[in-house]
Parts: structure tokens; sequence; C-alpha cells
């Protein structure tokens, strides 16, 4: 009998993790599942990045502990990267090297958030945001897009969210889990709002950038008039270099939240592995070919499984246009059977897919979804092809 914190016991596990170890343990009987429940590229790190790794330890000069907020090239390559790829204005001294962004992410909270404060979560969310918020003794309040919508609020609706306690809106853009990508006067039209509230802050996660299949390219809120000392970008090198084991992600801050992200991260982990940074390094200075040579891969296979879920009847689908997810609406299949099992909801038709069909996926309950399922596309053709004909079988047999 070992009592825990309330703060550990009104937390929920990650779902995602929770599905990929289900989903592993049937494996592991030998079962032939395939798993589309985790948002990790199935590429490996490209042959640079490895290389400039290995040559950090064969120099033997990083073996030390590096500066809290991480090494000052690398902040400095970060902050040039963010000026001149997304025209935020950023400097060294703003940036802060973590655990991978998910550190980044809960640095902020606890940098930032008082108990009774709120933070507007668009939804649907990333799994980690309402429970990072929580941890911070703070409340997240949802502020839902809808299907029609591609699953993305708007102005209006944000306006209509804040209150006295907001201290800041939470999103991701390219979105997990929808891939919904926001438009740059989408973006326009939210910043008119945050300006319009002193001291409102947006954390804006950009971790999918380079994964994004629109015309319009990538477009960072924190280069808006007025934007970059209300903005807290939200980065790393996990999702766009297949870099998910690395461990970087990082912030680019208004100086006095980099300082404060930077003494909470000095107490927690003392900063991250010196080794990684330098192979983040060399992704983030030099070719960006193989990001974009994977990001035209997702993209095929984001075309190909649009057109295998659009075969399956009561499959309702957006378009997603960046990430590596689709979300599909499955809410018809609620109330039907196999003839065994009754579908309630969401997380019923999980399970369902991964026993019947041995699909992983995830239920977008979630992501503060429950009439979705969350797809990775992060998997082979063949994989994805076989996975879609095991899905719809699956599907037709509930009645
Ligand atoms: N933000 C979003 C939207 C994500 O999907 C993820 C990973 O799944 C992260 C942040 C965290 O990435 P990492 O901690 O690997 O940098």
């Amino acid at each position: 009998n070992y009592p825990l914190s309330d703060r550990i016991n009104n937390m929920s596990e990650s779902a995602t993790l929770a599905m990929a170890a289900k989903a592993r343990e049937l494996k592991s009987q030998g079962i032939d599942i395939i798993s589309l429940s985790l948002g990790e590229p199935d590429f490996k790190t490209p042959k640079h990045i490895q290389e400039a790794g290995k040559a950090a330890i064969d120099s033997g000069k990083y073996f030390a502990y590096p500066p809290v907020s991480g090494y000052q090239d690398l902040r400095e390559a970060i902050a040039a990267k963010l000026q001149k790829e997304n025209n935020i204005p950023s400097s060294a001294e703003q940036i802060v090297v973590s655990n991978g962004a998910k550190q980044s992410l809960a640095n902020v909270m606890m940098a930032l958030l008082n108990p009774g404060d709120e933070v507007i979560v668009f939804a649907p969310y990333w799994v980690s945001y309402a429970e990072l918020v929580k941890l911070a003794e703070a409340t997240p309040v949802f502020v839902t897009g809808t299907l029609e919508n591609d699953f993305k609020p708007t102005a209006e609706q944000l306006k209509a969210a804040i209150t006295p306690k907001t201290r800041a809106v939470l999103y991701s853009s390219p979105c997990n889990p929808t891939g919904s990508v926001f438009s740059k006067a989408e973006l326009e039209s939210i910043a008119e709002v945050v300006k319009a509230h002193e001291n409102l802050l947006v954390i804006s996660d950009e971790i999918y950038e380079h994964i994004n299949f629109g015309n319009e390219g990538h477009v960072s809120i924190g280069s808006f008039p007025g934007m970059a000392e209300r903005t807290i970008t939200v980065n790393g090198f996990s999702k766009g270099f297949a870099m998910t084991g690395w461990r970087v992600g990082y912030i680019s801050a208004p100086l006095p939240i980099a300082k404060a992200a930077t003494k909470i991260q000095g107490q927690i982990t003392s900063g991250n592995s010196s080794i990684a940074q330098r192979a983040a390094l060399a992704a983030i200075t030099e070719d960006l070919k193989p990001t974009f040579e994977m990001t035209k891969i997702y993209q095929k296979r984001r075309d190909m499984m649009l057109d295998l879920l659009n075969q399956m009847p009561g499959v309702i689908t957006n378009v997603p246009t960046g990430a590596f997810y689709i979300f599909p609406d499955i809410s018809s299949f609620f109330g039907k059977s196999d003839g065994q099992t009754i579908i309630k909801d969401a997380d019923d038709l999980a399970i369902y897919m991964l026993n019947k069909a041995h699909v992983s996926v995830v239920t977008g309950g979630a992501f503060g979804a429950p009439d979705c399922i969350r797809i990775s596309y992060a998997a082979s053709d063949d994989e994805l092809k076989e996975a879609m004909i095991r899905m719809k079988k699956v599907l037709s047999e509930l009645k």
C-alpha cells in the first residue's frame, strides 16, 4: 500500500502510449498486430544526423553537463532558423532546448500557471496538453472545432471562451490528432482576438511544421505584428527529422518566460543530452532534403488512406493537410454489434479494432473528440493497405 499524490491520482495515463503497450503485448503473444497508434515516423533518422551524433561521441568533447538551456551554437542556429524560415523575431537568449517538445510544454506550464488559471486548449487536442495544464494546477478550457470546419475552432469561438482567468491559448498546427492546418487568415483572426486581451499568451506547437501538404506553407503566429511578445513557439526534431528517440525539443519565448523555463529545467533535468544536441545542430543547419522527401511520402500515404477510408460506409473524414494522422468520425457505428460485442463509443471501437482486426488505433476520447478514432499513417504502404482491408471487414460486420 503506497499512497500516491493527488497530482498523480488525478492524471490520466497517455492513451497513445497505453494503446501502443497493449498492441506490443498482443504482438509478443505472436499475434500479427498492425500498429497505427503511435505518433512515430517509421523512417530512420537521416544519415548525416546520425553521423553528427557519432562524431560528437568520437570527439570526446561532449561528455560534460551542457548548459541548462542548451549549447550556445545550437540556440543560435535555432534562433536563426526561426528568423529565416518562420519570420519570428528571436535570439539565442530566447531559446530553451529540452528533452523533447513534451518537456518544453511542461516547462512552460510550470513557469506560467497558478492554481485557478485557465488555458484555452483547442480541441481535438494532443493528449498531453490537458494533463500538463492540470499538472500545473490550472484548468484546461476546451474550445472545439467541428468536422464541418476541418476540426478547427474559430476566432469567434475563442473570443467567447476567454475569461479574466485565461492565461494562454494552446494548439498545434499542423494538428495532432486531426492533421488540420490553420491558414494565415485564420491565424490572423485568432491573433486579433488574443491582442485585444492584455497579458493573454499563445502557446503555438509547431512540431509538425515540415509535414504540411498545403499550398500556403507553414505560418507561425509569432511572426505577426505584435505577436512575438505574446507567443511561445514550441517545436522539436522528433517528427520532421525522424528523431523521436533523441529527445530534442525547444521553445522560443519572450525572455522572462525563457528564463523561467530554464529555471524549472535546471531543477528537473539539468538540460538535454549533449550528444543529441550535436545531432540536432546538424539537423537544423544542414540539408532539409530528407525531411522534404519524408513529407512527400506522407502525402502519398495520406491520399491512399483517404481513398481507402472513403470506401468504408459510415466512416467520415476531413482532408488532413499536415502531420501524419487521419481522424475519422466513426460515430455511425455506435449502438451496433457484431453479435457479441456492442460498440457504445470510440473507446469500444478502438478495442474492437485491436481485438478483431488486430489493428491498433487510438480512441478520439483521449483527444477530446469522442466520435472519432486517430489513425497514424506513419507506417509502410503494405501495412496501411492491409490494415484498411482488415478495418473495412470488421466494420462491415457491425449491424
Ligand atoms: N506536440 C505534439 C502535437 C506532438 O504530437 C508531440 C508528439 O507526439 C509532441 C508535441 C512531443 O514531441 P517530442 O516530445 O517527441 O518532441
